[in-house]
């Protein structure tokens, strides 16, 4: 029972931070659409799509065809490395 409890709780943690990485590519893809839109690249202008990027260490992934594969990018980075901040954003 214990087991399933905890399972339950992890469940509910993984949901969290996925709705906050939401949360925060919403709050940030306004100002990081004006900058980049200065800065498009043909590549970048011909495929729309999905990137993420992490503050703590100035990462910035590869380009993600949907958001959810960078979200899940993004969290699994965050686990791999405590105390990370990754956000998702349009591209
Ligand atoms: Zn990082």
């Amino acid at each position: 029972m214990k087991k399933i409890i905890s399972a339950l709780f992890l469940l509910l943690c993984l949901g969290s931070v996925v709705s906050y990485t939401a949360v925060e590519s919403q709050a940030k893809s306004t100002v990081l659409e004006q900058t980049t839109e200065e800065s498009l690249t043909n590549e970048a202008a011909s495929r729309s799509g999905y990137r993420w990027r992490c503050d703590s260490c100035g990462y910035t992934s590869e380009w993600h065809a949907f958001a959810n594969t960078a979200v899940k990018r993004a969290n699994e980075h965050m686990s791999k490395n405590p105390g990370h901040i990754a956000y998702t954003y349009r591209v």
